[in-house]
């Protein structure tokens, strides 16, 4: 039967500006990194996505190489834009992503201008549509000059293949360059995607201070440190977690006696909020001034429908975020 959306799908969510342009993001965006690959249980993905949707998640990003194997997960995505959401396309907004590894020879990854248009149009197939919302460089190439990079974003984003221009993993120097580039080019920044959790801290070291002056958004990657900031590890490693998957990004070698130590106490102050830690972890996230959206993964529904609730509490006391820094300093 064919999908009809959920009318009240916009009543609990909210959007937060990104940056100073004019697009609003959900609170809340889906990944499809993990989970969304021709590995995976297609039906599953697609309760997820529909289920997010449903839910007020306007933001899907992807990437040209999430699968395994690469590309599945946007062709995956493709399928269920086009059997169920093809009614849908101007609620949506897709980003997808180049700069890994994905053909073979010196033009599969980084980021020359041909690797990038030519990615982008191979995204664009898989994906099923004619254009994106947004087209990130997935990560800062050291041998190519990064005006290269950035002019390909632009022709990207003026031929009509993508709306926006961001990108991913760059640090405090780079952002800055990139700014000013591609205000020469005529095509703003939009966003900065950066890997940001309780346990991952880095972008504190200056790179929110220039999202906030610039006028960029930011959306957080693995608020929940891929699922170390939930309840799933608190009894060993399940079967079906994602460190216990040949393929998956966690490895069981990251769960520690003393990461496990934190989470359990992070997991105790959750509670005392009323939330469990994934929601807690994201409400943490979004307590950022500079923060647009956190970036999440799911591999079930209830997970997905658990963190979203993170929503009903977002605002820290400043003595819950001393008990929380004590804790991560332990
Ligand atoms: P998260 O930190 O949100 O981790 C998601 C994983 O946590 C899920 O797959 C699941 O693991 C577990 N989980 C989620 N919710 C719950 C819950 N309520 N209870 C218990 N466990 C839960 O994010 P990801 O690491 O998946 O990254 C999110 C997205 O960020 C990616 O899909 C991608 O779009 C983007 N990203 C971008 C990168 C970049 O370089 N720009 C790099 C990495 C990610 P399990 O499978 O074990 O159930």
């Amino acid at each position: 039967m064919a999908f009809l959306a959920n009318s009240g799908r916009y009543d609990q969510m909210t959007y937060r500006r990104c940056g100073t342009s004019g697009l609003k993001l959900p609170a809340i965006s889906l990944g499809l990194w993990h989970n969304f690959g021709e590995v995976d249980a297609f039906e599953n993905g697609r309760r997820i996505v529909l289920r997010a949707f449903d839910l007020g998640v306007t933001h899907f990003d992807l990437a040209n190489n999430y699968g395994p194997p690469p590309g599945s997960a946007e062709e995956n995505f493709g399928r269920i834009l086009k059997a169920d959401l093809s009614g849908y396309r101007d609620e949506i907004l897709i980003s997808t992503k180049a700069g890994y590894l994905m053909w073979p020879g010196p033009y599969g990854e980084w980021g020359s201008r041909k690797y990038l248009l030519a990615s982008l149009d191979q995204s664009l197939k898989r994906l099923g549509v004619d254009y994106v919302d947004i087209f990130y460089s997935h990560r800062f190439d050291p041998e190519t000059p990064l005006e290269e990079t950035l002019s390909a974003l632009a022709h990207a984003v003026r031929s009509g293949k993508a709306l926006y221009a961001g990108v991913s993993n760059y640090s405090p120097e780079k952002i800055l360059e990139a700014v000013r580039i591609l205000k020469t080019l005529g095509i703003p920044l939009l966003i900065h995607q950066v890997k940001y959790s309780m346990f991952m801290r880095e972008a504190e070291q200056g790179l929110f201070d220039i999202h906030e002056r610039e006028g960029v958004g930011c959306i957080a990657f693995s608020p929940l440190a891929q699922g170390l900031l939930t309840d799933r590890y608190l009894e060993g490693i399940p079967g079906d977690s994602r460190a216990s998957k040949s393929h998956g990004f966690l490895k069981p070698e990251d769960i520690t006696e003393k990461k496990l130590s934190q989470i359990r106490a992070l997991n105790t102050l959750a509670a005392r909020r009323g939330q469990s830690l994934a929601q807690a972890a994201i409400a943490w996230v979004l307590s950022k001034p500079v923060m647009t959206s956190a970036l999440i993964g799911a591999s079930r529904v209830e997970q997905l429908e658990n963190n979203l609730r993170a929503i009903d509490r977002l605002s820290y006391g400043s003595d819950e975020l001393e008990a929380i820094e004590l804790v991560l300093r332990s």
